[in-house]
């Protein structure tokens, strides 16, 4: 991790605004989902991207019941025998 070159404070609310240059390089426009992390004393801020319910992979994820699901574990899925 290494600085950005920015120093702002917090406001009444907890708000923190994000320098225009830092939204443009990492793509974050108005409305977009950002997810906290923390480690250790860090909090780490990060573009939102649902994970599979089932093993937590972020490629080819699609939503099913208020769900996420990749589609490899929706290919296994078809093939659960199915007990009648
Ligand atoms: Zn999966």
């Amino acid at each position: 991790m290494k600085p950005a070159g920015v120093v702002r404070k917090v406001d009444q609310l907890g708000r923190i605004v994000l320098p225009k240059s830092l939204r443009k390089r990492y793509q974050m426009n108005e409305g977009d989902p950002v997810e906290i992390l923390v480690q250790g004393d860090h909090i780490i801020l990060e573009r939102y991207r649902p994970k599979c319910v089932f093993c937590g992979s972020m490629d080819a994820v699609s939503e099913f019941k208020e769900r996420h699901i990749c589609a490899q574990c929706m290919t296994e899925m078809n093939h659960i025998p199915r007990h009648a």
